[in-house]
């Protein structure tokens, strides 16, 4: 039996932070992970340059069914703070977009800092499945399916049940339960919308058009480019809002929104050019949606033919056009899954499981998911850091 301080189930961005703060303070940690790549979700993140943090981060940009529970753990662990390391080890960054940081270089420069950091402060790595974990007087017994492990700290870093091809597993989400703690309700999300086949016969033509929108969806919205799929709507605008889409609910696109519609066709209207409007609208939405939407809506001819009905109906629907998925596009390319062990069983300073001393969920497994834009690290680096802190 290998005799640790803290185990860390899980050697993703959450677990080595985890690991190199428990490390530095002189704990002996063990970070098991059955992956055979580590950081294999870091590694496919933002396109290959991993989008590490934002520098608007704050608990705004997550949900959760507490709001309020990200606040602690991510004003002690700031975007500056991972800047910091990030610069310390000499990684070359831009802000994208939106105080979007990447990588200039490649996300592996990012595990290579994990990495030596969490061995620097003395973790040591082990390659193994978590099978099965017992509760003991003075800790725990964590069985993998190669080795058991005992410790006094448990720290279940085992992510969400996005990407089950590179690892992915419910494990944590069975850890929570074998201890009586609920777990909310999990979905994939920020991975777009699936249509039903009306809509996808409808759209079919749309496929790759790309086109500026508003995304409203619960009271949530952003302005982001959409784009057309084979099987539904993707683009960050969609991803954002399948974070706050649940089953049933629709989607409304503003596709227009530089433009007041009303006031663009009343001037069109005045200008005497007399176009066609399917031509008109091409002027400000991509030409294959101008006609799809004239297609949809029955409208054929110039503008001077164009009813005061179809007119109200045209330009309601380039600010509100309503759509209902059928559903988002799964787990296989969820970048998260939204829900998780609920925070009402973990303290928001260390997360720690109030009523299990000793046991600790940090990262996606825990119910704080971020929007798209590296959110969702900085909410892995802020809670590996306050257990880390702690264990
Ligand atoms: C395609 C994609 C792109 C993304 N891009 C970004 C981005 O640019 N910016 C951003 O902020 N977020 C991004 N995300 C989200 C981000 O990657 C995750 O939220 C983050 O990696 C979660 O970290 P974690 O440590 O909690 O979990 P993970 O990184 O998922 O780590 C969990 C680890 O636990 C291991 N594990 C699971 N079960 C067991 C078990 N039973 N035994 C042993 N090990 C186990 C897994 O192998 C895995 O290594 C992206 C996600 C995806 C899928």
């Amino acid at each position: 039996m290998l005799k640790f301080d803290v185990v860390v189930i899980g050697a993703g961005g959450a677990g080595m932070m985890c690991a190199i703060h428990a490390g530095r303070r002189g704990r002996k940690v063990a970070l098991v992970d059955h992956a055979t790549v580590i950081g294999r979700k870091i590694l496919i993140s933002g396109g290959g340059r991993c989008n590490f943090t934002n520098l608007f981060a704050g608990p705004d940009n997550y949900v959760s069914k507490n709001p309020h529970f990200a606040k602690s753990a991510l004003s002690r662990y700031t975007p500056g703070d991972f800047i910091e390391l990030i610069e310390e080890h000499k990684i070359a960054y831009h802000e994208k977009k939106l105080g979007q940081l990447f990588c200039d270089g490649s996300a592996q420069q990012v595990v290579d800092l994990l990495v030596s950091e969490s061995e620097r402060a003395g973790a040591t790595f082990f390659k193994g499945r978590v099978i099965k974990l017992v509760e003991r007087d003075d800790g725990f017994l964590v069985h993998t399916n190669s080795e058991t492990f005992s410790c006094q700290s448990l720290v279940v870093a085992t992510g969400g049940l996005s990407i089950p091809q590179i690892g992915a597993t419910g494990f944590g989400y069975n850890i929570a339960r074998q201890f009586d703690i609920n777990v909310v309700e999990t979905a994939p999300a920020l991975d777009g919308f699936n249509f039903g086949s009306a809509d996808l016969s409808k759209f079919k033509e749309l496929t790759g058009v790309s086109v500026d929108s508003i995304v409203s969806v619960n009271q949530a919205a952003f302005r982001e480019n959409i784009l057309f799929t084979h099987t539904g709507l993707s683009g960050p605008a969609s991803l954002q809002a399948s974070l706050y889409w649940k089953k049933g609910d629709s989607i409304t696109i503003n596709i227009a929104p530089e433009v007041d519609p009303v006031a663009y066709f009343n001037e069109r209207f005045a200008d005497g050019s007399n176009k066609e409007v399917k031509n008109i609208l091409a002027e400000i939405i991509p030409r294959r949606l101008a006609e799809i939407i004239c297609k949809m809506e029955n409208i054929k001819g110039n503008i001077s033919e164009l009813s005061e009905a179809k007119m109200r109906n045209l330009t309601a629907k380039l600010e509100a056009w309503q759509i209902t998925p059928q559903g988002t596009v799964g787990y296989r390319k969820a970048e998260v899954t939204r829900g998780g062990v609920d925070t009402g069983a973990l303290s928001s300073t260390t997360m720690e499981v109030k009523k299990v001393p000793g046991l600790y969920f940090i990262g996606e497994v825990v119910d704080v998911t971020g929007q798209l834009g590296g959110y969702n690290f900085q909410w892995a680096w802020a809670s590996g850091h306050a257990a880390g802190i702690a264990v």
